[in-house]
């Protein structure tokens, strides 16, 4: 069954059923290893001649099946689940950049990749360039002779500007670098190979899975970037690897399609790293992912709604929200976000830090946590919390004032979370009256 609606696959997609008990939910297969059929067998999928399952580590069917899901909903060849986000981020940029080597990544980030790229990498001898994504030049401008990568997210907060996919990638392809884009906040509404992107990830913790209860990462193969044309600049996927038997990845990927990058990634980065999701984990992503195109429509409608009730209130001086912006963050909103505006937004308190900590202590239907995408709404002030360790003038820089208030709005009934929103305003609000 073949089906171009996310509504379809997102059910569909990568299982049928179990071939052994005819069970139509995805089974748990809790297994470390698989019995090979015989000798000659067991040699050929050591010799990559044949895909199939050898050791959970690397590969497992539960696994398989939230892989090609994902994979279908995000249109690209074949996907590989890992055991984090983070893990997902580091491996997307490991699998072409080695020590000497450089990235030229977005400055928009999520907190931890900026971590990981400016510490963590720098540590290993990989080099993160960071440019402003207002201007998509800036990419080419910090491009050399050993840049392997351009990385940016999709929808970043807390500026939720969305970042210009078409026109970074076609900075990219000719000079044979790939975008890879973090599509964390937007799934099924910003499709990234759609608009040129070569490899797509997500954190799965946030709205794939939705309940909140599993850690999760997905790196996805767009099968559409031409590796074999650029032997120079992505010599990792062309130098024979010592690692397998002097395996050249454009080549040994032939007969499976155009998934050198992604087997690549599963076959050594996974094999000697072992960031590998459990099968429990995939599981209940699945459960999450079956209801996602449903569950995205209301996490936009609630957080529009969110966005214009705030703007009408006297405690809120800014909202920043997809629809709310101005001059060339608009043109992208509406060149991009066609399918919606995402579930997340942020606002200014115009009595600043204190006001925003008695908004927070004021809630008592969202939950005050460090995470984004569950079905629950969410609030977090980040002067106070993921951003207190820089300087004010830093958090600044970010896009964090001192009463800026993170929302990421759940799909509880939109009454109860205005009503929520609304008394802990109130409770805000007294600070400027104190204040006047
Ligand atoms: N990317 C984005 C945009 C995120 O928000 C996060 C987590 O907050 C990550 C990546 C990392 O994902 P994980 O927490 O699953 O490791």
């Amino acid at each position: 069954m073949t089906s171009r609606h996310p509504e379809t696959i997102a059910l569909h997609a990568g299982w049928r059923r179990d071939p052994a008990t005819k069970a139509v939910a995805v089974p748990i297969y809790q297994t470390t290893s698989y019995q090979f059929d015989d000798a000659a067998h067991a040699a050929r999928l050591f010799a990559l001649q044949e895909l199939g399952n050898v050791y959970t580590r690397i590969m497992n069917p539960t696994n398989d099946a939230l892989e090609q899901r994902i994979a279908a909903l995000e249109g690209g060849a074949a996907a590989l689940v890992l055991a984090s986000g983070q893990a997902a981020t580091a491996f997307t940029i490991q699998n072409l950049a080695h020590a000497g080597d450089n990235v030229v990544s977005s400055t928009d980030l999520y907190g931890g990749t900026w971590n990981m790229f400016a510490n963590t990498f720098r540590d290993q001898g990989i080099e993160v360039r960071f440019v402003d994504p207002a201007d998509p030049e800036a990419f080419r401008r910090a491009t050399d002779s050993r840049t392997r990568a351009y990385y940016a997210e999709t929808l970043p907060n807390p500026k939720l500007e969305v970042f210009p996919i078409a026109e970074v990638a076609a900075i990219g392809r000719p000079l044979g670098i790939p975008l890879i884009m973090d599509n964390t906040a937007a799934p099924l509404l910003v499709r990234p190979f759609d608009h040129g992107a070569a490899v797509v990830m997500h954190s799965t913790t946030k709205y794939i899975g939705g309940h909140g209860s599993s850690i999760g990462g997905v790196v996805i193969d767009g099968g559409n970037f031409d590796w074999a044309a650029h032997p120079e600049r992505q010599p990792a996927l062309h130098r024979p690897d010592p690692s397998y038997h002097g395996a050249v990845w454009v080549e040994a990927a032939k007969p499976l399609g155009p998934i050198a990058y992604i087997l690549k990634m599963r076959v050594t980065l996974l094999r000697d790293l072992g960031a590998s999701q459990s099968p429990f984990n995939s599981f209940l992503t699945l459960q999450g992912l079956e209801t996602l195109p449903l569950r995205i429509e209301r996490h936009c409608a609630n957080a529009e709604a969110v966005a214009d009730f705030l703007a009408g209130r006297p405690e809120v001086s800014r909202v920043i929200h997809p629809k709310h912006h101005r001059g060339v963050a608009a043109a992208r909103t509406e060149k991009y976000l066609t399918r919606g505006h995402g579930g997340l937004l942020g606002f200014e308190l115009a009595a600043g830090a204190e006001a925003g900590r008695r908004f927070i202590d004021a809630l008592q239907l969202f939950y005050h946590v460090a995470n984004i995408g569950d079905s629950r709404s969410l609030a977090i002030h980040p002067a106070t919390t993921t951003h207190s360790q820089l300087s004010p003038e830093e958090q600044l820089k970010t896009g964090v004032s001192p009463g800026y208030v993170r929302l990421s709005v759940g799909i509880e009934h939109i009454d109860d979370i205005l009503a929520d929103l609304s008394q802990a305003l109130d409770a805000a609000g007294t600070v400027r009256q104190a204040a006047e």
